[in-house]
Parts: C-alpha cells; sequence; structure tokens
C-alpha cells in the first residue's frame, strides 16, 4: 500500500494543488458563495478516490509481490489487466532466459568435469604400471619413486573430488555409515602413507557402532584430506595421531588428533579458506592449501559441522560433528 501511495503521489499532490489553487482563486476574485465550487471539488474528489481504487484492484498483486522477501524466481500470479499481463510476459521471458543460460553453463561444466575424470584416469594407468614394475624393489631410489607417484596419485585424486564438488547436487547419495568401517578402510587406504612417514593411526571407537548419515565416498575423501594432513605436519615429531569416535548429546563426534607441528594462531580461522597455507605451508612445499577448503565445502553440503584447534608446537585436533538421524 505504501509503495501504491508512493507511486501515484504525483497525481494526489497535482489534484491537492489544483484544487487548493481554484480555491483560493475564487476567493481573491471575490466570490460569495463556495456552494458550487466544493460541490465540483467533492465530484473530482471522488472520482480520484475511484481512480485509485480501481488501479489498486487491478494492480496490488503487483505491489505486494514486489513488497514480498519472496526469494522464488517464479512469478506469481499478477491480475488480468493489460499492464499486469505484460510484466507476467516480460518476467516470464527474462526468466526462461535466465534457465537456459544456467543449463548451458551446467552442461558446458558437465563436459568439463567429464573431461578431467577421463585426463584423470589416462593418467591413473601409467601410474599403477610404475607401481607394479617397482613394486618388488627395494633399493632407497625406488622407494622415492615410490613416494612420488604416491603423491601424484592423492593429488589426481583432490583434483578430481573439486573439479566433482560443482555438481555435487547431481552426485550424492546419502545412506547409513558405519563410521569405524569407514575409517578401518582408510586406514588401509593409507598405511603406506602411515609407513613412509612413521606415523600411525590409534584408532578408539564406543563399543555400539557408531552410525551416521552421510554420502560414503564424499565423507571418506574429507576424512582422508584430514588424516593426511595429521601425519604429514606430524611426521618426524610424533609416531601417533588419535582418531577418536565418541557421544555428545544428540551427535556422534569423529575426531583426528596429532601432535605435531601445530598451527600459529593466526593461520587457524584462515584454514579452511581456499589457496590457504599460512606459515607450516611455506615450510613444506607439497602444500596447496586445497584440502581443507574441500573438507569444509563438502562438510557444509552434507550437513555435517567440522572444526579445528591447534596449539603452536604442540597438537592439532580436528572435529567432524554428525548428526545420527537424517
Ligand atoms: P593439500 O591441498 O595438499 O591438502 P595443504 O595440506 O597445505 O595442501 P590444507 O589441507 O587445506 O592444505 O591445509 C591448509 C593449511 O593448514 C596447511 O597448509 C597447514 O598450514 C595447515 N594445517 C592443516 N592441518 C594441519 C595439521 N594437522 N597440523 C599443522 N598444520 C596443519
Ligand atoms: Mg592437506
Amino acid at each position: 500500500m505504501k509503495l501504491f501511495l508512493k507511486n501515484h503521489a504525483v497525481l494526489i499532490f497535482l489534484f491537492l494543488f489544483q484544487g487548493g489553487f481554484v480555491f483560493f482563486y475564487y476567493w481573491f476574485a471575490g466570490m460569495q458563495t463556495f456552494t458550487h465550487l466544493f460541490y465540483i471539488l467533492g465530484v473530482q474528489l471522488l472520482a480520484l478516490a475511484l481512480y485509485l481504487s480501481y488501479k489498486w484492484y487491478e494492480e496490488h498483486r503487483v505491489y505486494q509481490w514486489i513488497g514480498s522477501d519472496q526469494k522464488d524466481t517464479e512469478i506469481p500470479f499478477l491480475g488480468t489487466s493489460e499492464f499486469c499481463s505484460e510484466l507476467y510476459e516480460k518476467h516470464m521471458e527474462l526468466s526462461r532466459l535466465h534457465h537456459r543460460k544456467i543449463h548451458d553453463m551446467e552442461s558446458k561444466l558437465e563436459d568439463r568435469v567429464t573431461y578431467m575424470n577421463q585426463w584423470v584416469h589416462q593418467v591413473k594407468t601409467p601410474l599403477s604400471v610404475i607401481n607394479l614394475i617397482i613394486q618388488e624393489e627395494d633399493e632407497p631410489v625406488f622407494k622415492q619413486i615410490k613416494k612420488e607417484v604416491q603423491q601424484i596419485e592423492y593429488g589426481l585424486e583432490t583434483l578430481l573430488y573439486s573439479s566433482r564438488l560443482d555438481l555435487f547436487e547431481r552426485d550424492f547419495k546419502i545412506e547409513a555409515v558405519s563410521l569405524d568401517e569407514l575409517l578401518n578402510s582408510l586406514i588401509q587406504r593409507y598405511k603406506r602413507y602411515f609407513i613412509q612417514h612413521r606415523v600411525y593411526p590409534n584408532k578408539q571407537v564406543p563399543a555400539e557402532d557408531a552410525v551416521i548419515y552421510s554420502d560414503r565416498k564424499w565423507l571418506r575423501f574429507s576424512i582422508g584430506q584430514v588424516i593426511t594432513n595429521a601425519v604429514k605436519y606430524s611426521s618426524g615429531r610424533s609416531e601417533r595421531i588419535d582418531l577418536t569416535i565418541f557421544r555428545k548429546g544428540e551427535r556422534i563426534i569423529l575426531e583426528i588428533k596429532d601432535y605435531g607441528i601445530g598451527i600459529p594462531s593466526q593461520d587457524v580461522k584462515r584454514v579452511f579458506e581456499p589457496y590457504y597455507t599460512g606459515e607450516n605451508g611455506r615450510r613444506f612445499q607439497e602444500s596447496t592449501g586445497i584440502g581443507l577448503y574441500l573438507v569444509k565445502e563438502i562438510a557444509e553440503k552434507l550437513n555435517h559441522d567440522v572444526s579445528i584447534d591447534s596449539e603452536e608446537g604442540k597438537e592439532t585436533t580436528v572435529q567432524f560433528s554428525f548428526l545420527t538421524k537424517m
């Protein structure tokens, strides 16, 4: 209503001005009786009120729609007047154009992700062959090659997941996941990594199985990122990382704790930002700062909480917090 009145303010002002002007004109002209004048002004006022009422009846939906804080891209029915129909048509046309653009962009993105997937798989095959060839070799040079190949494999995995993240909505499945089983499969997966860095997982799980609802593939990748960080940044300082599952009220917590270099207090707040590697990153050549950013993004999409706490030179703790119900 406010917007409607504002929109017609000039008309109302003009009417009042004209009424006032006519009244004073006759006053100064020395007219004795005002009955006719009041009659004319009254009829005009009635005409204006009728006009505004009609306008409000026809267009009130438009004003209500503009005034509402509805974020929906769909436009509601605005009325049958010429103006409302035109406005509706125009909006629908723009909306269709918008949807087509988004669709084009999404299919381009999908092409790129498909290309990236194929490319990663192409590179993975020769890497597996290299692994197979040097499997039995024990000389230091081969150990070094194994380590480098592993590094490339982890890098490729991160690349794959970061490119898929843009199409997350089309590529996830929420199901019951046993955290204990997931940890076991990750420990198996990173077995060589633990041995290389001489840091070993110490798992503590509750007697009853901790089952949460999540997407197994994305969650496995996220926890894997945190575990490799814990190992990478504690190697040479401590031989143990603690993987603990416990209940906290309605939630189940998975805690990954290492006793390594820790994170300077000014960096802790920023480690979830993309490409942020802070002071530790400058000391480690393999730091890209993308891992924890992906962890945070994935956790948000899966409706989990993830937090990090650290004391420089002492320890770092990352906690994943899950709801036990869907
Ligand atoms: P990558 O993208 O290969 O994972 P990264 O490990 O440097 O590289 P993130 O996993 O995003 O990147 O971590 C961001 C930064 O947070 C790291 O560069 C490091 O400075 C700090 N950090 C993360 N985890 C730990 C940890 N457990 N101990 C000490 N510092 C850590
Ligand atoms: Mg990392």
